[in-house]
């Protein structure tokens, strides 16, 4: 007997938590995620989840994204003794996003507290550092492609899922099937040199955040060139909402390219995050993740730590710095969909001038700031204030982490047969189910759309 239940990314893109019981006692938990976006969602990451955490037997991580492990301190307070299972590179991230995703959660409290804009008073964080660090102690490293027995006929093997450093696929062998779950899966010819090649499966759980978009084709290069400068000629600064680990990596280094080629203007480059400095010594170290183009980038410009016009703020009052410069700059700072985070004070601030711009490169969840800000919306609600939006905004999404439903079309056809069963999950409902029809209508695959909370027995 075994059985799933979709606990999270059914129904919206985050939150990602895969429910397995086997024999009705035993428990699983592939992914332990954050939900973030709409308030309805966020709201759920103060429930408890429909099995006793104590009774949880184990947590399986595909990437150290939040809406993938940053639930795990949660779950942790709740009684879970883990231990939660990872690739070594996925353990190594989590170490400083967790506590930094603690970190930020009481300093969005503390604020909240301070200028009194939350309903609860007090505001309290979801988890704090401290808890976050406890939780630390139950990542147990799994090597890539190596069966990890869980117990007697149960095992799960990472595979590369070409994300970001660190993703998995995780395959699940037990009672006799194999589900395999994608977590994110990343683009072909992406830094990370794509996706692994499926292996045989029985009930597949495919995410769908692009399920019914399409990259755009052509080379970001200039565009991001163009828009730095035309930013800069106005006398404006760019801010570059960005996950603090792997985007901001590659941006970082594709700046330094285009200014060397006189692509842009030399102009001062901040990478704003408490954990600037670790991530990318964490990049460094993890080159053998990497193409051979990006490992070719790194032999060429060594460490950005050493380079000259790049600056990496890793205290608070550096980044308070940042705002206080009147001179074009480019600012990279966390959180990417604008939902928390450092970048909200350089939002705050630079959004009303029209003389700045805001540029996205990663996926932007419905109801973040950053999705309410492509759609052109006049105002934005930060800490409390509705801030004028006056600043360009503008998307390169050639530089997403996710395959979109073309790249995910051409993985597919790469299983030797069908899955018995392909779930959708980690989409908005739209996506998820242009994904399910496309998936069924051109493989004739039998297709499900997860739906939260539904469980289902995999006979
Ligand atoms: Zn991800």
């Amino acid at each position: 007997m075994l059985s799933i239940q979709f606990l999270g990314a059914a129904g919206t893109v985050t939150g990602s938590k895969h429910l397995v019981r086997f024999d009705g006692e035993r428990e699983l938990l592939v992914d332990c995620g954050l939900f973030q976006g709409p308030k309805q969602w966020r709201e759920k990451n103060w429930e408890a989840l429909p099995v006793p955490a104590p009774n949880l037997e184990w947590v399986a991580l595909t990437h150290a994204h939040l809406d993938h492990c940053g639930w795990l301190p949660r779950l942790a307070e709740s009684g879970f003794r883990g231990p939660a299972y990872c690739s070594s590179g996925t353990a190594e991230l989590a170490r400083i996003l967790l506590p930094d995703s603690g970190h930020l959660q009481e300093e969005d409290a503390e604020h909240a507290n301070y200028k009194g804009f939350s309903k609860h008073d007090p505001a309290l964080p979801l988890y704090t550092e401290e808890q976050a660090i406890a939780s630390l102690a139950l990542l147990r490293e799994a090597p890539f492609n190596q069966a990890v027995e869980l117990q007697s006929g149960i095992t799960c093997r990472f595979i590369r899922a070409g994300h970001i450093l660190g993703s998995s696929f995780i395959e699940l062998r037990a009672a006799g099937r194999v589900v395999l779950f994608t977590g994110d899966m990343g683009r072909p010819h992406s830094e990370t040199g794509g996706p692994s090649a499926p292996p045989d499966t029985d009930y597949l759980l495919l995410e769908s955040t692009y399920g019914n978009r399409l990259h755009p084709a052509q080379d970001p290069h200039p565009q991001l060139a163009r828009i730095i400068t035309q930013t800069a000629r106005r006398g404006g600064s760019v801010v570059i909402p960005a996950f603090a680990v792997e985007r901001t990596q590659k941006l970082i280094f594709l700046l330094k390219e285009l200014m060397e080629e006189g692509a842009m203007p030399r102009i001062p480059v901040y990478s704003d995050s408490p954990m600037a400095i670790q991530a990318m010594k964490i990049f460094l170290r993890h080159q053998d993740e990497f193409d051979e183009e990006t490992r070719g980038l790194i032999r060429k410009h060594g460490s950005p730590l050493d380079w000259d016009g790049f600056h990496f703020a890793a205290k608070r009052e550096e980044s308070v710095q940042i705002n206080r410069s009147r001179v074009p700059i480019v600012i990279v700072s966390s959180s990417g969909m604008a939902s928390g985070g450092r970048v909200l004070h350089h939002l705050a601030q630079r959004l009303p001038d029209p003389r700045n711009t805001v540029v996205f490169v990663g996926f932007q969840a419905e109801g973040t700031r950053g999705a309410l800000l492509q759609a052109g919306r006049p105002t934005v609600k930060i800490h409390g204030l509705e801030v004028p939006v006056r600043a360009k905004i503008e998307t390169l999404g050639q530089f997403s982490d996710h395959a979109d439903y073309q790249e995910i079309m051409a993985w597919l056809k790469g299983f030797a047969r069908p899955p018995r069963r392909t779930f959708i999950v980690h989409g908005e409902p739209s996506a998820a189910q242009a994904m399910g029809d496309r998936v069924a209508r051109e493989l004739g695959w039998d297709v499900h759309v997860a739906q939260y909370l539904e469980r289902i027995e995999l006979t």
